[in-house]
């Protein structure tokens, strides 16, 4: 969600892309916010009337329990749906809308009845190609949804609300699960690359990509559209701020603070962590950011150095330390952050980043 997105695809009925930086309400009402949303206006409601006492048990000999499971409960939902798919992968984004099969659930998958998707930038670089591993026809992307679970062998999760994550299955025992890097897993099943993507009004997945929604969201006033980028920028961010220790008063600079990571990473620091945040953007990008109210992800902003060398890093380096003795009111021995969080994909966002951060400080770079 770093760039603007603009699918080449001509939307009819009442399926509705919104731009970059906006979303929807429940009420079709559009906001600004760091999400932006397909929102499917799915018609069929949730008709819970499966009934866990339905369950009949008896003995058998061995006087073990033997459960006899309904044949494959669930919510009606069509045989046909739509989607937007890239029919044949190819140099440029291909996405049209058409009217595909919903797929039947095998064991350990779960149809879900999607309710919202964002759309990643990630999402225009899954649907061209063909990548190694990605299906050279009919690919559907989308990867960060929340739906409704209406199908399943497991009657358990029928109705629940559920994100889709983007790491659908990892083997749990190579070097890389290991050490807890999952999504460097070589055995690893994401979403869209092996597994189905969002962009579809029903998504048959794995039940291991299913991220059960807390009841405390759903019983809140959250707009669950908001929620649909915590499937990934969200996520990244989050684990970024742990990666770089970031903990009540510390310093944490976020450079590349104009993007989704980076805004989610300042807000993440800052209200979850009670961290203080310097953001520093490219100045044509900051010029949009001072005009409004940023005081939820970012303490003081700074345009990104023109260039790591000569008078021009002497300055922007001497601001920033006068930031850091500003942000510390004074206390404590003059020095740069605690931690700084790269959340840009420019080569100059990479330069000097040792002089962000004090003796024993952590740099963390994303992506
Ligand atoms: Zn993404
Ligand atoms: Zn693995």
């Amino acid at each position: 969600m770093i760039a603007t997105w603009t699918p080449h695809v001509s939307l009819g009925g009442d399926i509705v892309v919104h731009p970059f930086n906006s979303t929807v309400s429940s009420n079709g009402e559009l906001k600004k916010g760091t999400a932006t949303a397909v929102q499917i206006h799915n018609t069929v409601e949730p008709d819970i009337n499966f009934d866990k006492e339905s369950l009949q048990y008896e003995a058998n000999s061995s006087e073990s329990m033997v459960a006899k499971l309904p044949e494959m409960p669930g919510l009606p939902f069509p045989l046909m749906q739509r989607a937007i798919l890239t029919p044949e992968m190819g140099e440029n984004l291909n996405l049209v809308l058409e009217n595909i099969a919903v797929r039947e659930p095998d064991h350990g998958e779960a149809v879900i009845q999607i309710l919202y998707t964002g759309i990643c930038r990630s999402d225009a670089s899954f649907s061209v190609g063909p990548g190694s591993g990605y299906p050279k026809q009919n690919h559907i992307a989308g990867h960060e949804g929340i739906g409704r679970v209406v199908k399943s062998h497991d009657p358990f999760i029928i109705g629940r609300t559920v994100g889709i994550r983007y790491l659908g299955k990892s083997c749990g025992f190579c070097i890389y699960c290991i050490r807890g890097l999952f999504t460097s897993c070589p055995s690893q099943l994401n979403v869209p690359k092996h597994i189905t993507g969002t962009f579809q009004e029903y998504a048959t997945v794995p039940i291991s990509c299913l991220v059960p929604l807390p009841d405390a969201l759903l019983q809140g006033d959250v707009d669950l559209a908001f929620c649909t980028a915590a499937l990934c920028s969200g996520s990244t961010a989050l684990v970024s701020v742990r990666a770089a220790k970031a903990s009540l008063g510390d310093v944490v600079i976020v450079v590349g603070v104009a993007g989704a990571i980076g805004h989610l990473t300042g807000a993440i620091a800052k209200e979850v962590f009670g961290a203080r945040v310097i953001g520093i953007d490219l100045k044509s990008k900051i010029d949009e950011i001072q005009s409004q109210d940023y005081g939820d992800y970012i303490d003081i902003l700074l345009g990104a150095p023109e260039t790591d060398m000569g008078d021009a890093w002497l300055s922007f380096h001497s601001m920033l330390m006068q930031s850091c003795e500003k942000l510390r009111r004074n206390h404590g021995v003059r020095r740069a952050a605690e931690a700084v969080i790269v959340a840009s994909s420019s080569f100059s966002a990479f330069q000097r980043l040792d002089e962000y951060v004090c003796d024993g400080g952590r740099i963390v770079c994303v992506g």
